[in-house]
């Protein structure tokens, strides 16, 4: 009360208070106008850590707070634009959401510690459970959202001080299909091309990539493109729901659910049957045209495709020849493709189609994955259970004793085979075998699917530590928490999708007795005897591991040994391999003349197939659930729902519902109703009626903890990148009018069938009543 009398102001009571000191403008040199309350004191150049995109920013800092962030007007990313997160990127480094000291579980109760006893106490039970049940009964999941230099430190310690391979990212969750996908056809990871060729391309073809919400300052890139190239490009958007991105394209193709691998190998087919491939690049720069050829033309003609995608034949051969004819053709591809069962498949399909027309290695001509967060490819670089640091291979002795080598090990430390990955971790938390788990900047208890599996494991756990700037809901479950820094608060360097390595620099202090993730790792590591002065002799700053990681990806694709922090800032970054060859930088992978890392140099064409849904539409649950993404909440909102300008935005989950299903369900916008799978229901979710979905699907964003979509998503994942498939299962709607929900109607798919063979850009129109007789022109 007396509180409330000391801050009573009697303008403000009468309406009188126009509030002229916090709208009041001051003149700011760098900045022009900023607020006179917040006038930064300093400005501090960096880069965002939300996404991939990897935006330059400056830092406004006052009394030693982050009050502003403005985007970098000399970025090459970005030029000075920012999105709605990276613009209140500083609201959250002071939010009531970050811990401010470590935590320890005392009495069923997490209370405050010191950092002794957090690190004491793990360091302890970390040593028992691995002198009982071996090294590897202890995992680590981490994130891709520390720096490069804290995933270098950290994955050293984890595979060569703790000696467990059982140490995986929750980029598993998101682009391990596009690491594996690359692999399988380049021969590494590594994406091939980069945001320039949004700039250059004749055809843009973005497949399950939702920009607009997800990486919308990629938009800038394609803005610039009629600048460039004196014409506007062809947009093409594949998504079983028109997307926000979807409202910009010149094609939208709102292919059924997870049918895109059957499309790309659709188009390839027409592609080849009409004689558009690129033979001589086929011939100089690939493999196995022969057995892709006979794969792809005795498996996917257009009638089957058509089926299996719902697109029209008609429209599969205008989409082949606008794609193949264009000069400089572009795919590019976020969560839709990857967050799938056959996700590493599809990849390879889009990469199969960008080679049989030679859309690689130029300007405007790539097949390009987007990454999810600021620096997943640190993650995917410096190593984790896909590869040994600098994308070594396990397998390999040649890499195993290389690596020991540059790092000064015993070979037998380094090792020989790929540990579990995170859901594999997850079935080995349930089955007994892994008794702790160190969770880094990661909060599955909202984000992994399958929530009743997830939480039946979490619970087998002897230790769960969590390591985190933010209260997340995983970290309210843990035995330890240590509390990291966050954005601003550290230094190092994040890797955006296109290979640039980005400086992102210390603005501000550490928030209470936080510490960056590169001194908890340097400073947990003295708790193990000798492993400290084994791995980090005399390390004490991020530039240490910096140094050390330039020496290690010597020679490899992410070559590094021609970057210096200097270099990065004047250049406002430098894409991967940077070396003596390539002083500045690469833009693009694999030109004329620069080999895959492949035995013979060649990109690999794969026979691949489509497979269809294991959850399909049933009677019981008649919708097909798609998971994803809004521009205003970021993950799990750890980090935005704090931020009032953005949670207010998007303060609950929703779910966008076709006009059609919601007058079965007889409901309208506004009001509620519940969602079930097999596995479980949610209740209270609010409608909205929406043309962006077809009917039959449905869309739900997954931040919300509040409404819990991955209650009822299936825990079923890629076999080759383990990877979820978030996007697709089966689900019921319950209304109060209609609580037994939606009735199931069998998908006719007999009936005559539309044939266009395009020859010489002449067009044929065949009826045809029999695939079968399909001439084959
Ligand atoms: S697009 Fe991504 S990197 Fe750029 S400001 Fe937004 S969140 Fe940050």
């Amino acid at each position: 009360m007396l509180e409330k009398i000391k801050n009573f102001n009697l303008k403000d009571f009468l309406g009188l208070d126009i509030k002229n000191d916090k709208y009041s403008l001051v003149d700011d040199k760098v900045f022009g106008k900023v607020a006179k309350q917040k006038a930064p004191d300093k400005w501090v150049r960096s880069t965002c850590g939300y996404c991939g995109v990897g935006c330059g920013l400056y830092i406004g800092v006052k009394d030693g707070k982050p009050t502003y962030t403005k985007g970098d007007p000399a970025h090459p990313v970005n030029k000075g634009t920012l999105c709605p997160k990276g613009l209140s990127e500083h609201e959250m480094v002071q939010s009531p959401n970050r811990y401010t000291q470590p935590m320890i579980r005392k009495n069923g109760q997490l209370v405050q510690t010191s950092w002794e006893d957090a690190f004491k106490t793990t360091s302890d039970k970390f040593k028992d459970i691995q002198t009982k049940h071996g090294n590897r009964a202890v995992a680590v999941v981490s994130t891709g959202q520390l720096l490069t230099e804290e995933f270098y430190t950290l994955g050293k310690f984890v595979q060569l001080g703790l000696k467990t391979n059982n140490y995986d990212g929750n980029t598993t969750l998101c682009m391990s299909s596009a690491v594996m996908g690359y692999k399988q056809t380049f021969g590494s990871d590594g994406p091939v091309g980069c945001y320039e060729d949004f700039s250059y391309a004749d055809t843009i073809m973005l497949i399950g990539a939702n920009i607009a919400d997800n990486h919308p300052i990629l938009k800038l890139h394609i803005a610039k493109n009629k600048k460039i190239t004196g014409k506007k490009p062809k947009i093409i958007v594949i998504d079983p729901r028109f997307s926000k991105t979807a409202k910009m394209a010149d094609i939208f193709v709102p292919i059924k659910p997870r049918s895109d691998l059957a499309l790309m190998n659709g188009l390839a087919y027409i592609i080849l049957e009409q004689g558009w491939e690129n033979e001589k690049f086929i011939n100089e720069r690939t493999t196995g045209f022969k057995e892709f050829r006979k794969h792809i033309m005795a498996n996917y003609t257009p009638q089957e495709v058509a089926i299996t995608t719902g697109i029209e034949v008609k429209d599969l051969y205008e989409l082949a020849r606008i794609y193949a004819k264009s000069p400089a053709a572009m795919s590019a591809w976020t969560m839709g493709v990857n967050q799938s069962s056959i996700g590493t498949d599809t990849v390879s399909a889009i990469c199969n189609l960008a080679l049989i027309t030679g859309n690689l290695g130029r300007k405007g001509a790539t097949a390009l994955s987007i990454t999810g967060q600021c620096n997943a490819m640190g993650t995917r670089e410096t190593g984790f259970t896909s590869s040994i640091p600098g994308y070594r291979n396990y397998a390999s002795s040649y890499d195993r004793e290389e690596y020991a080598t540059i790092v000064n090990v015993p070979v037998e430390d380094v090792p020989k085979q790929r540990g579990y990955s995170y859901p594999q971790i997850i079935d080995a938390i349930e089955a007994g075998e892994i008794k702790a788990l160190w969770l880094v900047a990661t909060n599955p208890l909202v984000s992994y699917p399958d929530q009743k599996k997830l939480r039946r494991a979490l619970n087998k756990l002897e230790l769960l530590v969590v390591q985190d700037a933010f209260k997340s809901e995983t970290a309210f479950k843990a035995d330890v928490v240590f509390s990291a820094s966050t954005w601003s608060e550290k230094e190092g360097t994040y890797t955006n999708s296109e290979r640039r390595c980005n400086r992102a620099r210390k603005a501000v202090e550490p928030l209470g007795e936080t510490k960056s993730d590169f001194d908890i790792v340097l400073e947990f590591s003295k708790y193990f005897e000798g492993v400290s002065e084994r791995l980090f002799p005399n390390w004490t700053k991020p530039i240490d591991a910096f140094n050390e990681w330039k020496k290690v990806s010597a020679g490899r694709l992410c070559d590094y040994t021609g970057m210096t922090y200097e270099l990065i800032e004047e250049l406002g970054g430098v894409q991967w391999p940077c070396n003596t060859a390539n002083p500045k930088g690469t833009a693009r992978l694999y030109t004329q003349g620069m080999p895959c890392p492949t035995p013979d140099g060649k990109a690999k064409l794969l026979a691949l197939d489509w497979l269809p849904m294991s959850e399909p539409q049933n009677s019981s649950f008649p919708l097909i659930l798609n998971t994803g993404r809004t521009v205003e909440q970021w993950h799990t909102r750890t980090k935005t729902k704090t931020i009032s300008i953005l949670n207010d935005l998007a303060p609950e989950a929703w779910i966008e519902i076709n006009p059609e299903d919601a007058k079965k369900l007889e409901v309208a916008s506004g009001d509620r109703l519940d969602i079930s799978s097999i596995r479980g229901r949610i209740k209270d979710i609010v409608v909205k009626e929406s043309q962006n979905v077809r009917e039959g699907n449905i869309f739900v964003p997954f931040h919300y903890n509040e409404q819990l979509i991955n209650t009822i998503t299936k825990a079923e994942f890629d076999p080759k990148s383990f990877e979820p498939n978030y996007k697709q299962c089966a689900v019921q709607l319950h209304s109060i009018k209609v609580p037994d929900g939606i009735k199931f109607v069998e998908e006719e798919i007999a009936g005559e069938i539309e044939h266009i063979v395009i020859k010489n850009e002449i067009v044929y129109n065949n009826k045809l009543s029999n695939p079968s007789k399909i001439p084959n022109t």
